[in-house]
């Protein structure tokens, strides 16, 4: 028997032309770490962003000049752009007349209640979402003074007061996220949230950390999260290039049988038994075949003994021996082959693999 996640049930919101929420796949977004206002760099950055499959990207918009950059790089980008503001509803309306795709904001720090009131209705004269975005940093201070600290009920008293501020001006058109940068707090008040709304939720655990440390991090949480159905879209965050964001979200996607791109390796952890180099072929076909957006297991395993076997499941795999190595398709054996002539051997047949599938 299979393992199976079921979803929880949520609304579709509409992001352009990409849907979340419901049934629709889980979208995999990511950041621009460049000054938006620098059309070029930002563009360059989507661009690479949009080619390893990120489907929406958000950018700060911290000032005027970041604003009104929405416009020209929406014209050069094909994802849809989300930004993201703090305090200056101006900033927020000035994002949605130059074509913003959707905003987040967190309502509490925009202001009064006439602030954010000009907000919505601009968000739905230009029939946008909104995603309420609460982390603990911003928690506002009579909650924090409540809870004594940004723990789990803080985050979930937080949002709720945030939503209902959008809904009490009759906006629906909502995402929600409430990320910590602690995997269980974050795990604990998505929970909570979810069963208070039904509005598809962006799930990440906040400022995750290095490359290393944010991959395990967001994995071990967007991991327990998914695997409870809980998660419409998720930004994997990280201190780096933002493609490595979108690399590991499809991963961790690929790992729960939720979302397939790309190609994941299988490869052996290496013993006494070990033929050929494991490590460094196993690392040179990710690296070649980095930006493959069909869906395909490679196995590379040290020997012909357990190798194979061990690895059914891949589509394709290599296993080494002192002489003679085998290439193997869903564990039968394809080929035996010299190990002087192996790794040529398999490019090969990869090639004519990954062409035919
Ligand atoms: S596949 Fe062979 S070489 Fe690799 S760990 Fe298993 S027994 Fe060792």
């Amino acid at each position: 028997m299979n393992a199976n996640i079921i979803r929880k049930k949520t609304k579709v919101v509409k992001v352009g032309n990409v849907k979340i929420g419901g049934n629709n796949p889980i979208i995999v977004q990511s950041m621009t770490n460049t000054p938006t206002y620098d059309i070029e760099k930002t563009v360059r950055q989507i661009r690479k962003l949009e080619k390893c499959g990120c489907e929406i990207v958000r950018v700060s918009v911290p000032d005027k000049k970041s604003s009104m950059a929405i416009k020209s790089i929406k014209e050069r980008v094909k994802i849809p752009i989300i930004a993201d503001i703090h305090f200056n509803y101006r900033l927020a309306i000035m994002a949605i007349e130059n074509g913003a795709n959707g905003i987040r904001i967190n309502p509490g720090n925009i202001g009064d209640k006439n602030r954010i009131k000009k907000i919505v209705d601009c968000a739905k004269l230009h029939n946008i979402p909104i995603r309420v975005g609460v982390n603990s940093g911003s928690i506002k201070k009579s909650i924090l003074e409540k809870y004594g600290e940004p723990c789990i009920d803080a985050l979930v008293e937080s949002c709720v007061e945030n939503v209902k501020i959008l809904e009490n001006f009759n906006f629906y058109k909502i995402k929600i996220s409430l990320k910590s940068s602690d995997v269980l707090t974050t795990v604990e008040a998505y929970k909570k949230i979810s069963k208070i709304f039904e509005y598809p939720l962006h799930i990440g655990i906040t400022e995750a950390g290095t490359i290393k440390t944010g991959t395990i991090k967001s994995s071990v949480g967007l991991g327990i999260l998914l695997y409870l159905g809980i998660g419409d879209t998720i930004r994997v965050s990280l201190s780096g290039d933002p493609v490595e964001e979108v690399f590991t979200a499809y991963k961790i996607l690929y790992s729960l049988g939720l979302r397939k791109r790309g190609i994941e390796i299988i490869s052996c952890p290496t013993c006494a038994r070990t033929e050929i180099d494991v490590v460094k072929l196993a690392n040179k076909i990710e690296k070649k075949y980095k930006y493959l957006e069909k869906p395909v297991k490679i196995a590379v395993m040290g020997c012909v003994v357990n190798g194979p076997g061990e690895a059914k499941e891949a589509d394709l795999g290599i296993a080494g021996s002192k002489e003679i190595g085998v290439i193997f398709k869903k564990g039968k054996i394809l080929k035996k082959v010299p190990v002087d002539n192996i790794e040529k051997e398999f490019f090969i047949f990869l090639d004519d693999y990954l062409r035919n599938a």
